[in-house]
């Protein structure tokens, strides 16, 4: 078989690159080794910037029909237990963040990658096909056998533990530009509606747990820390789960018999590691498979499509030429490091200073809580 680009993930990034193409009149295929709708281990919170790039690829109408669970709120909690409030400040952006749970959010762009033209199938992608050092396809498995498919053009999609990257650029990212954490879903939560909430404290810092509402008396809840921290200091996360659930400011908000289900434990890949190649001969890697989370936020949603969007539109440039080397699409290297470089090296210097000096996080947030100006100017600037 042979198609124009095949993408491999249907995950954000993936629907993102493959909507974008077929958009453009591509012959895409889209390949996944789970059927939608599929879980995701996230906080599920998508940031109004990651919206708006939906909207200019016509999701509005979905999106706006769809159920999203809009926030306006943000609340920061220091160790010793002050806290600060401040609204998200949105108004330059088309759309609103919301916390909307993966398995109805990926579903709603996979589909929208298909309603633009591109065919998805799922299949276990198994590695890429190279000939003389080019990527011209891949090997998968289809029910029960293994297949090849061939296209000029592979967008490696397939998240963190991407099998295209792993045989592209075989070295591991740093421990020092990772992290692992764990998300979980509860029931019966007095929540605070329509604000997100971040617990800051010693024992994950400068990572943190989350509480963010998906609706009324529920919540997505999680926690997550850096690599190098977790593994030096032999923690469990299910552990560090139970002692936050059993925070007095947390136990008190749960009614009683609250139920903590689905939870899970995935990882992360900062994009703060220098140097990371993210273009080769007949490949690009997007989203989490390039490795491009915030490594403050732990967000990953936006730079996944932001890539996602970026790799679309050098593959488009690329047929333009007929050229799909290296040479040709290292361009889209440079998009990202100009797109995304500026506030991930912000939010890298940020991280690293909070390690340094965790006490700095509750002498800001007590001034926040009595000072509605600061903690507005505060978060913005975070
Ligand atoms: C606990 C946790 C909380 C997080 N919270 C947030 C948050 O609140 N907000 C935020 O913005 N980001 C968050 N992130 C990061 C975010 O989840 C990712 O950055 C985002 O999912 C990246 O999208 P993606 O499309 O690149 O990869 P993914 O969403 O991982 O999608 C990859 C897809 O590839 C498929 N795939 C994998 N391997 C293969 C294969 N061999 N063959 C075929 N298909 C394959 C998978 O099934 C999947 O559908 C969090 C991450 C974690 C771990």
């Amino acid at each position: 078989m042979e198609r124009d680009v095949i993408v491999v993930g249907a995950g954000p990034a993936g629907s993102v690159a493959a909507m974008a193409l077929a958009q453009k009149g591509y012959n895409v295929l889209m390949l996944d080794r789970k059927p939608f709708p599929r879980d995701k281990i996230c906080g599920d919170a998508v940031p109004a910037g990651a919206i708006d790039l939906l909207f200019s690829l016509g999701m509005e109408e979905k999106i706006r029909a769809a159920d999203f669970y809009y926030i306006d709120k943000l609340r920061l909690v220091s160790p010793k237990g002050y806290t600060m409030d401040a609204d998200l400040e949105e108004a330059h952006h088309k759309a609103r963040s919301a916390i909307v749970p993966r398995l109805q959010f990926d579903v709603l762009l996979q589909q929208h990658a298909i309603d633009s033209g591109a065919e998805f199938q799922v299949a276990q992608v198994k590695e890429p096909i190279v000939e003389d050092g080019r990527v011209c396809g891949v090997r998968a498995r289809v029910n029960g056998s293994t297949s090849e498919v061939r296209a000029p053009l592979v967008i490696g999609a397939d998240g963190v533990t991407s099998v295209i990257a792993r045989a592209l650029r075989p070295e591991e990212h740093e421990d020092g530009h990772r992290a692992v954490a764990l998300r979980a879903y509860v029931d019966d939560i007095e929540e605070l509606p329509h604000e997100v909430e971040f617990y800051l404290y010693d024992e994950i810092l400068p990572g943190y747990a989350w509480i963010f509402p998906t609706a009324e008396g529920q919540a997505n809840i999680g926690l997550g820390m850096r690599l190098d921290i977790f593994r030096s200091e032999g923690h469990n996360l299910k552990e560090l789960l139970d002692r936050f659930l059993d925070m007095p400011a947390v136990r008190k908000r749960l009614r009683p018999g609250a139920k903590i289900r689905d939870v899970a434990t995935w990882q992360l890949n900062f994009g703060s590691q220098r140097n990371v190649r993210r273009a080769y001969d007949g490949a690009m890697l997007v989203g989490d498979a390039a490795g491009l989370i915030n490594p403050l936020t732990g967000g990953g949603i936006s730079n996944a499509v932001t890539s996602a969007w970026l790799a679309a539109v050098t593959a488009h440039e690329a047929f333009l030429k007929g050229d799909f080397g290296y040479s040709s699409l290292r361009v889209y290297e440079e998009y990202c490091h100009q797109r995304l470089w500026p506030s991930m090296r912000r939010s890298f210097f940020i991280q690293r200073l909070i390690g340094i000096i965790p006490w700095a996080i509750d002498l800001l947030i007590k001034r926040g809580q009595s000072d509605n100006e600061f903690a507005q100017t505060f978060m913005t600037k975070l």
